[in-house]
């Protein structure tokens, strides 16, 4: 606490002598703004890194981009202090974990900075200003929906379909929302017989991935397969995301089985060209130049001294308060609509040909 307070002190010293120095309202046009990014657990964090230095940059302002190293919490939470001691007017944090910055939203807020939680949310604190990110339950809705209308396609003669179900890193508060947005769809069908979740495994402790990281989900979906599917059939398997679709389609392959249907998120590359070969079955865009745009239109706002815009002040209760959210709207995308999907995509819409 003593060593928080003092980062907070000497922030404060360098906001005041430095050129950024604050107003009643607003703040200096060329002040320093930081952007605390986790590790690169899928290549919507590689690319936000690049925007973030670009479009601040082009507003005026002194972009101070950092990702979290090796030692992921850790390493988050002294590059945000950092950015406080520095004079950052704005942090912005995607969170490598939403459960363990509280300390260091705290030292902005003392140093008079505003937090902005960017993609995941900061868990446990009265100190995060602002969430932006695209509409996390809708994400799981559109997942588990296609992962229902998949197998109907790809098996017009089954009645009632094998399924696994994986959940993203227990540590990134998005994981939880995106399960249950999908479970909204899916444990209805699971209910009446529809689907059969053939290992047991529904409750989100035990479908987790842990880190986001792809070895983790392959390692259990070997597993599954081992000990559920020696004579049963594999129908779908609910992916959070690209990268562990990947895997869970390695892993499919490597036992020699047939693919299934699977989901993802992301858009990554990979996944957009393994979506328009005909084997993972869908993605969601979540174009990330547009949620960087959002998060700089609020640093712009806030610069001018004005309340940044907001679109949802009730869905996302941080277990202290709730944040007001600008949430931009998911798209899913499979192999019909993927040239449509990214038709302004320069780097997507050539893999859809
Ligand atoms: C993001 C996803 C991403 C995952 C792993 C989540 O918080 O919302 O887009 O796939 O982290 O990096």
């Amino acid at each position: 606490v003593a060593a928080a307070a003092a980062l907070a002190l000497s922030g404060c010293s360098s906001r005041d002598g430095g050129s950024g120095t604050s107003t009643a309202s607003g703040f200096a046009k060329d002040a320093s703004i930081g952007v605390a990014l986790p590790t690169k657990t899928s290549e919507n964090w590689v690319l936000a890194g690049g925007l973030f230095e670009n479009g601040l940059k082009e507003a005026g302002f002194k972009g101070d981009v950092q990702y979290a190293g090796g030692s992921g919490v850790s390493d988050q939470q002294s590059q945000i202090q950092s950015m406080i001691t520095n004079g950052a007017k704005v942090v912005i944090i995607g969170a490598v974990d939403g459960g363990q910055l509280a300390a260091q939203a705290k030292a902005a807020h003392d140093a008079g900075a505003t937090v902005i939680a960017y993609d995941r949310l900061i868990l446990n604190t009265n100190d995060v200003d602002y969430y932006v990110a695209y509409d996390n339950e809708k994400v799981g809705e559109l997942q588990g929906q296609a992962l229902l209308d998949g197998m109907k396609a790809k098996f017009p003669d089954k009645k009632t379909y094998n399924i696994e179900l994986f959940s993203g890193s227990p540590d990134d508060a998005n994981s939880k929302v995106f399960f249950d947005g999908a479970m909204k769809v899916l444990q209805p069908k699971i209910d009446d017989g529809t689907l059969k979740v053939v290992s047991g495994e529904t409750d989100i402790k035990q479908t987790a991935t842990q880190g986001w990281l792809p070895a983790n989900a392959q390692t259990r979906m070997d597993t599954l397969l081992a000990k559920s599917y020696g004579s049963a059939e594999l129908d779908g398997v609910l992916s959070p995301n690209d990268t562990l679709a990947r895997a869970i389609i390695t892993s499919v392959k490597g036992a020699g089985k047939p693919v299934p249907i699977v989901t993802g998120q992301d858009s990554e590359a990979e996944s957009v060209k393994s979506i328009m070969a005909g084997e993972q079955y869908s993605t969601i865009n979540k174009d990330t130049r547009n949620l960087v745009k959002q998060a700089i239109d609020m640093v712009k706002d806030l610069q001018q001294g004005k309340k940044p815009a907001t679109n949802d002040d009730k869905s996302y209760n941080n277990g202290k308060k709730v944040v007001p959210a600008y949430l931009l709207k998911p798209v899913i995308v499979t192999k019909a609509n993927a040239a449509e999907a990214y038709a302004n995509d320069p780097t997507l819409e050539p893999l859809t040909k």
